[in-house]
């Protein structure tokens, strides 16, 4: 998507404190961190929202969700953490392009 932020700052046009990266996710810091720490969870490929998903999608959100309790620990917060995914309008969605919140304090 032409005009989406997260896919620019996935193919790091735009810049952002990276977390991590493989060939179908990227992660990084949220720019306005509600916690300690938050990171933001994306897929590389532009998925609008969760009413967007379907099963091709199965293994990549299942990736997704291993990922985020992995770096969360790698972050300090093996005493438990939030996670979040407002998904469209009624969902308060902020940016368009599917991500999964990760913060909490340690
Ligand atoms: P939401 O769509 O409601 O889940 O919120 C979008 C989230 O993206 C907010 O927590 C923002 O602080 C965060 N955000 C927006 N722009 C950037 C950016 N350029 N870099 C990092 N995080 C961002
Ligand atoms: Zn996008």
């Amino acid at each position: 998507m032409d005009n989406c932020i997260f896919c620019k700052i996935s193919k790091k046009d735009i810049p952002s404190k990276i977390i991590y990266e493989d060939e179908d996710i990227f992660v990084f810091h949220d720019i306005n961190p509600a916690a300690e720490v938050h990171f933001l969870l994306i897929p590389k490929l532009h998925i609008t929202n969760m009413l967007e998903l379907n099963d091709t999608h199965q293994i990549l959100m299942g990736k997704m969700i291993i990922l985020a309790n992995k770096l969360a620990n790698e972050y300090g917060l093996s005493n438990g953490y939030k996670t979040q995914i407002n998904t469209g309008k009624n969902g308060g969605q902020e940016v368009y392009h599917l991500h999964i919140h990760v913060f909490g304090n340690k």
